[in-house]
């Protein structure tokens, strides 16, 4: 497996959980994973004891050669090996992509030397992978070498089946034609059919063309994606390929989010103990600053972009601060977000905490001592907020798109429902979800109800890692001959 994030190593969003978890669910099944990813100058080496391997993996990109070290550690509490790409000029910075919402200029040539790298690795593993699994643009080149690459006719190569999941297609890795040379891959490879993408390089598009099979991380994602709406100017090339095309919804780490036993938090409870629930809510707002009131305290996570509809909630604040709600907002991204949470926050003290940056611990806590959870999202290929707030019963209040709408369950469906959930990401729609909410919180048995309803919920890994399972096994009959069409 192949991804640009990883945790515990490194963790922008989403990606770095499923990356963190899948290889874990495999594994019980009998499966054998090694993960490859950059060593980024953010890893800590001496708390996850890497160790160096000998030798030196060298690939030539652009104009030079680039020699690579190579580092490995178990993925915690696993015998799972994780092999890091140590290139210091590319990868020794603290950050993944990005600084002060600006993309590094050199991402490309970064990712591509990491894909190349990863590949000429697996020759001095003195193990073979039938299957290579690629997640999102940053590791697309790797799939596209072996479709495309002067390596697909390499014997050590060519049986590798290939398998490539989007994870969000709006992110695909767009670069300058200029750029072409840093791919490593032929000339005639940019064309309209392979990476070319209106004149530029789309590194995403080589996945989604050159991988034997392709996933998702959601069913509604998978068909959301084939419209003009959802496609991001690759809805043809899905289409085309939607034969090949599956949604599988992602679980969460049932250890890591557990409310019975995360260390993160100053009381546990489940289900039936609720109890531990209220001293975090107490936490929370104490440490966030907020008065000690019984209001519906919302939680929210997430990186301030468009797609999550921080401006939806924005524009909706002057409606939802005349409720009895509270609201925590984590996250970082956009600083143009970060001024108009910051002046909001001023605004309105006494309801709305925000902190602007990446804090783990943080983030469960807010879990736990939140009522509701908000989503507002254009678009959510999976999103792992709500399925973490229903295991921690805090009632996720979500827009119907993507991955919510395949893991929430509205309230009118009474006794199975989940959540509450509003149809489209403007503040009115919003608005109206939260007062809803704010209802069904002044009557205890509703509440009681639909959190508990929530946390029976099995979110965990092994259902879907059965159904990769099956996909790489498609995957490599595909290669093989026995087609899928
Ligand atoms: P995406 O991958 O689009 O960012 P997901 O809902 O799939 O969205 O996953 C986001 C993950 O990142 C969750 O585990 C969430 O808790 C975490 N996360 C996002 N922002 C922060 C933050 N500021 N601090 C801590 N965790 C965060």
């Amino acid at each position: 497996m192949l991804a640009s994030e990883v945790h515990p190593f490194a963790k922008t969003g989403g990606l770095a959980d499923v990356v963190g978890a899948l290889p874990q669910a495999l594994t019980a099944l009998g499966h054998e994973v090694r993960i490859g990813m950059p060593l980024y100058g953010s890893v800590d080496r001496r708390r996850f004891r890497l160790q160096p391997i000998q030798g030196v993996v060298t690939v030539a990109v652009g104009d030079r050669t680039w020699p690579c070290r190579i580092w490995t550690a178990p993925l915690p509490a696993t015998t799972l090996p994780v092999y890091f790409i140590e290139q210091p000029e590319l990868f020794g910075r603290a950050h993944v992509y990005q600084l002060d919402g600006r993309d590094d200029p050199d991402n490309l040539l970064r990712f591509s030397v990491f894909c190349q790298a990863a590949l000429a690795l697996i020759p001095h593993l003195r193990w073979q992978p039938q299957v290579l699994h690629a997640h999102d643009w940053q590791t697309a080149l790797a799939v596209a070498h072996l479709a495309f690459g002067a390596v697909a006719r390499a014997p050590a190569f060519s049986s590798i089946s290939t398998v490539f999941t989007i994870h969000n297609l709006a992110y695909q890795g767009l670069f300058p034609r200029e750029q072409w040379p840093l791919t490593g891959l032929p000339e005639s490879t940019f064309r309209i059919d392979r990476l070319e993408f209106y004149g530029q390089i789309n590194c995403l598009k080589g996945g989604l063309v050159g991988a034997d099979l392709l996933t998702t991380v959601s069913p509604t994602y998978s068909q959301e994606i084939q419209t003009k709406e959802f496609g991001c100017g690759l809805e043809g090339v899905l289409q085309t390929r939607r034969g090949r095309l599956t949604g599988i919804l992602n679980g969460i780490d049932p250890q890591e989010w557990n409310p019975q036993t995360d260390p993160h938090l100053p009381a546990h409870f489940s289900a039936d103990r609720l109890a531990g629930k209220s001293i975090c809510k107490l936490t929370l707002q104490q440490r966030q600053n907020l008065p000690t009131r019984h209001d519906v305290l919302i939680g929210m996570i997430q990186r301030l972009v468009d797609q999550k509809g921080i401006d939806v909630f924005l524009d909706a604040l002057p409606a939802l601060m005349t409720l009895p709600i509270q609201v925590v907002v984590l996250g970082t991204g956009d600083p143009r977000y970060h001024e108009q949470l910051t002046q909001a926050q001023q605004r309105y003290a006494d309801r709305l905490s925000v902190t602007l940056a990446f804090d783990n611990g943080l983030a469960h806590l807010i879990e736990a001592g939140a009522d509701a959870f908000l989503m507002a999202s254009r678009f959510e290929p999976c999103g792992l907020n709500q399925m973490y707030s229903m295991r921690y019963g805090t009632v996720p209040m979500v827009r119907r798109v993507g991955g919510l709408a395949d893991t929430v369950v509205d309230l009118q469906a009474r006794e199975l429902a989940t959540g509450l959930v509003f149809e489209s990401a403007d503040p009115a729609s919003l608005t109206e979800a939260v007062r809803r909410a704010v209802v069904a919180f002044r009557d205890q048995r509703v509440w009681r109800a639909l959190m508990q309803q929530g946390m029976r919920q099995d979110w965990s890994w092994d259902r879907s890692a059965r159904r990769y399972v099956e996909v790489y096994r498609q995957a490599m009959a595909t290669r093989h001959g026995q087609g899928v069409g």
